[in-house]
């Protein structure tokens, strides 16, 4: 199943996508896809419905982000051996936690604002994963029960403000629209192994990076069960797990986002992103 979230930015509406890619109005089965909506139970609900008694929602709609008033935004760093190698930095020995602001949370093709002061925006291709039940010190056997979905997040950077202005990374990780989550919400059934997945980034039509998520240091099984050793998950929290080589601060010479770029994000079985980058405007 593939839940969306559909209509003007923060008045979206739930849909979900059926057979033939059309979004179906969700709207008087449930409020929203969010921490109330992604629970097994729920989810069971959802899958139950027949797509086709639901009525459609308007073509060309915008899509906004596919998880509603996120509360944990957390991020796994350096957690493809390739994308740590090309910043010179050494395999980390556990995860590397932190936290991306719930408000840089967007739709995922609304425009990437430059932050005011930037000049090291960058890219970063994600899969990310959606949390549908409580959790607190899983066994990584359990780890996956509260595993709602999983959804392509582009992890947008600044890596100045990150690297450069003292700790922690969370200055460079969370600013307005440095979190686009979507297109869909899309439920583990319909992936077959979470950690076989590839994934690209375009910047002008130039690919950037290449990578599948079978690359990764520490998979989703054991980042799920590692984070919930320090605090508890909550449904409609959001984990994303890192990104493979090709980074704009991994080129040479640097290479970095600016006014008028188009990025193409893909993650397989997840769908695509399309963003425009503008100018901060103040
Ligand atoms: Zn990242």
């Amino acid at each position: 199943m593939k839940l969306v979230r559909w209509g003007d930015p923060g008045d979206e509406e739930p849909g979900l996508v059926d057979a033939d890619g059309r979004i179906r109005d969700l709207s008087a089965k449930v409020a929203d896809i969010g921490r109330a909506t992604l629970g097994r139970e729920s989810l069971a609900i959802l899958k139950a419905l027949d797509p086709a008694v639901l009525p459609l929602a308007p073509g060309g709609a915008r899509l906004g982000p596919c998880v509603a008033d996120v509360r944990h935004f957390i991020a796994v760093g350096l957690n493809y051996k390739d994308h740590a190698e090309e910043g010179g930095d050494p395999l980390p020995a556990e995860p590397i936690l932190f936290n991306k602001a719930p408000s840089s949370i967007v739709g995922p093709n609304d425009d990437i604002v430059i932050p005011k002061g930037s000049t090291q925006t960058d890219w970063e291709v994600e899969l990310a994963i959606v949390i549908g039940e409580p959790g607190l010190y899983l066994d990584e056997s359990d780890a996956l029960d509260i595993v709602a979905g999983y959804c392509i997040c582009h992890d947008v950077s600044e890596r100045h403000f990150q690297t450069e202005r003292g700790p922690t990374w969370m200055k460079g990780k969370g600013c307005p629209t440095f979190g686009p989550l979507g297109p869909w919400l899309v439920t583990p059934d319909e992936i077959p192994d979470v950690q076989d997945l590839k994934m690209t980034l375009d910047v002008n039509g130039e690919r950037m990076q290449s990578g599948t998520t079978a690359q990764m240091i520490f998979g989703v099984r054991f980042v799920v069960a590692y984070i919930s050793q320090f605090m508890k998950l909550e449904p409609g929290d959001v984990i994303t797990t890192g990104t493979p080589a090709g980074v704009g601060q991994g080129k040479k010479p640097p290479r970095y986002l600016k006014p008028g770029d188009r990025v193409h994000l893909a993650v397989e079985r997840l769908g695509e992103q399309r963003q425009r980058v503008v100018a901060w405007q103040g």
